[in-house]
């Protein structure tokens, strides 16, 4: 498979979502590959200062385009006035639950703002893309660990918009030999920068499992709910591949430097651990990482939810060279390290 050539040329890079979480961690490391980077948010769930503080780790400056990829006049605009080697994409709405309420929401922001993007993208010349996303693709698989060419079977709207947005990316990829692509599906990225400065900062209830212990942890919340004590799991709670978001954010930068010498017809790679670990292995990693105590009551299932998920990382490190290296111990201190620090998120910045 493709091996990365030690030469990277600086490339300047769209990051769109480079305000949000992941964005955020990954603009840090396409600047450490010596990629010049701008981003265009509309800032609808992310904050100014979270672009502020990355600028800063990163000891550069990030240029904050306020776009919404909604308005195909503006996208269009920002690729008229400025030339851009590649894109990665991380621009999304991506609650699950809002998704089901609002359905059309999702598929107007996320798959019509894909559409703008993609057609700016080729009308401007820019062939080169880095999309993210999610296991979400893979529903409740038939084994573990999943491997790309595992049946795609999504059971939201939210997944609908990310495997419509895939199915989109591989026909543009068919119909232009030119436009080269890597599409990465994301287990359950966790955790923060090691120094505290930038993390997850969700509104309102947190949805997903770690950002909702830490809230426990600094007493923003009473007490965990843990989602079904019976599944047919190592102690019956739902096990996932958590990966470290600085991990997650490295295998962008890999992915885009190896299309910089690679061509790539749309290319699925997985990114995570490969190693399972249940909410209750997580709360305990979480409270010795952080010395605190996270009191937990085992509740009824949630709907929709799967016993069992984690990823076969393989190809990953075939094709673009990486493989996760931090494991849970550090992706607990490095959240706790970032909530204890940011209790209130960007808002106390
Ligand atoms: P996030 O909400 O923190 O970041 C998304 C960013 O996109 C935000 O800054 C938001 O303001 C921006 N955005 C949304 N719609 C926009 C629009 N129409 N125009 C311009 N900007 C817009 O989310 P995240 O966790 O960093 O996720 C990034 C990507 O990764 C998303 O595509 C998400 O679906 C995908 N993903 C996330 C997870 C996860 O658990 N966090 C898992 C799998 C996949
Ligand atoms: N979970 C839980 N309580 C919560 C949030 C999540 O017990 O408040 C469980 C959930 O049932 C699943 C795991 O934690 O087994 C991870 O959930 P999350 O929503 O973070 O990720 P996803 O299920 O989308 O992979």
């Amino acid at each position: 498979m493709t091996i990365i050539s030690n030469k990277i040329n600086a490339m300047k890079i769209l990051v769109t979502g480079g305000a949000g979480y992941i964005g955020s961690h990954s603009c840090i490391e396409l600047a450490a590959s010596n990629h010049q980077v701008v981003i265009l948010d509309n800032l609808c769930n992310a904050s100014p200062f979270s672009v502020a503080r990355a600028e800063k780790l990163a000891e550069t400056r990030f240029r904050l385009l306020q776009v919404d990829l909604r308005d195909a006049q503006a996208v269009h605009q920002v690729f008229e006035r400025e030339r851009f080697d590649a894109v990665v994409h991380f621009a999304a709405l991506k609650a699950v639950g809002e998704s089901v309420e609002q359905p059309l929401d999702y598929f107007d922001n996320n798959v019509g703002g894909s559409i703008h993007l993609l057609q700016a993208m080729r009308a401007h010349g820019c062939k080169r893309l880095v999309f993210s996303s999610s296991a979400t693709v893979y529903g409740n698989p038939d084994s573990v660990p999943v491997n790309e060419d595992a049946p795609l079977r999504v059971t939201n709207p939210y997944g609908r918009t990310k495997l419509m947005m895939e199915d989109m990316i591989r026909d543009t990829c068919a119909a232009d030999p030119e436009f080269s692509a890597i599409l990465l599906r994301y287990f359950n990225p966790v955790g923060a920068h090691p120094s505290g400065e930038i993390g997850e900062d969700p509104r309102g209830i947190p949805n997903n499992l770690m950002p909702y212990i830490c809230q426990v942890a600094v007493g923003r919340r009473e007490c965990l709910s843990v989602f079904g004590g019976d599944w047919p799991t190592v102690d019956g709670t739902g096990v996932r591949d958590y990966i470290h978001v600085v991990d997650l954010a490295r295998a962008h930068a890999h992915a885009i430097n190896t299309l910089e010498h690679a061509h790539h017809a749309a290319t699925t790679l997985n990114l995570g651990t490969g190693q399972g670990v249940s909410v209750l292995q997580l709360v305990r990693a979480f409270e010795q990482a952080s010395g605190r105590k996270v009191p937990y009551e085992i509740v009824a299932r949630r709907a929709g939810d799967v016993a069992e998920v984690y990823a076969d990382p393989q190809r990953a490190r075939d094709v673009i060279g990486w493989q996760a290296t931090r494991g849970v111990d550090a992706m607990c201190a490095d959240a706790w390290r970032w909530q204890s620090q940011n209790p209130d998120g960007y808002i106390s910045a």
